[in-house]
């Protein structure tokens, strides 16, 4: 019987995740679908319900993004190291009935930096402190990198740079404090408020590499901007296709056909342009 997958969110109908896994499952053979659950989050009951019924619709596995990532855990029977530290799922697998939670967006984003960087020993400013920033900034720290956290409410920057022995940086610093890597975790700069961006070419002299995370647009204003000031660019697509690669793997126990993935996902980004 057919395999159903899929993300779990709202507002989720404009997801690129859809175009990734239904392109995997048709190259690799696997008789499954990944399908949209937009979830309307004005009745907790509805969460719960699609947990306690994914046997009842067949579903094998799901993607979780905003608003769900911290309230999923709690219908999760087992969650990951990551997942457990950062307070975050973003991949669940239902297991014999029970579900169990993963986190692959700190992974991912550890991918696409390692296509242009290293990041052992990189002295990283994570702009945000949400909860991307956590997932991103702890694994950062475990691969031994320097990383400064810089958000608009500074209690909250202090708050995660105590937990995972982090270091906060004033915005007026940016700029003197020799950045080799910058990466951007807020939304400033989605569509629609695409020319926004939180730093500008004079902030990012000097700066090696700059991932933006955002995936609509593509090329947000802060890359623009990184590029004017010499540095390499890295765009929210990559890490979206490294944390799919991590959920086909999670889902599958083998590799994920990650060329196929990203024709699909960079098909799907001209289709939405
Ligand atoms: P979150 O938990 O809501 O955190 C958002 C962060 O952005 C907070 O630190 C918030 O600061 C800051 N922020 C929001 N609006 C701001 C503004 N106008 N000016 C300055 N700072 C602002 O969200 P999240 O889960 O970390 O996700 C963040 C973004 O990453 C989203 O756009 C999401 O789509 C994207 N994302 C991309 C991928 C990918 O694979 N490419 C994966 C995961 C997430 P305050 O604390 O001051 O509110």
């Amino acid at each position: 019987m057919k395999k159903i997958f899929g993300i779990v969110g709202h507002p989720v109908k404009q997801s690129l995740s859809p175009a990734m896994h239904n392109a995997a499952f048709k190259s690799e053979g696997i008789d499954a679908e990944y399908k949209i659950f937009d979830i309307d989050p004005s009745d907790e009951e509805n969460l719960a319900n699609f947990c306690y019924e994914t046997d009842l619709n067949n579903i094998a596995g799901f993607s979780v993004t905003m608003p769900y990532k911290q309230e999923i855990m709690k219908y999760m029977e087992e969650y990951d190291l990551l997942a457990r530290t950062v307070g975050s799922v973003n991949t669940v697998e239902n297991v014999d009935s029970k579900l169990n939670g993963y986190n692959t967006d700190a992974t991912g984003a550890i991918q696409a930096l390692q296509e242009k960087t290293t990041i052992n020993k990189e002295k990283i400013l994570i702009l945000g402190a949400g909860g991307a920033a956590r997932a991103i900034g702890y694994s950062l720290k475990e691969f031994g990198a320097d990383v400064y956290i810089f958000n608009r409410t500074k209690s909250k920057s202090i708050e995660l740079a105590k937990e995972f022995d982090l270091e906060t940086i004033e915005f007026t610093q940016i700029a003197d404090a020799d950045f080799d890597i910058i990466i951007n975790t807020t939304p400033v700069g989605m569509l629609p408020d695409s020319g926004s961006s939180l730093l500008h070419a004079e902030q990012m002299k000097g700066v090696k590499v700059v991932m933006d995370i955002i995936t609509h647009p593509l090329e947000t204003q802060l890359l623009k901007e990184a590029k004017k000031a010499g540095a390499e660019t890295i765009t929210g697509a990559r890490m979206l296709l490294h944390q799919a690669c991590g959920q086909f793997e999670i889902w599958f126990g083998k590799s994920a056909p990650i060329e196929v993935m990203e024709t699909a996902l960079y098909e799907e980004l001209r289709n939405k342009d």
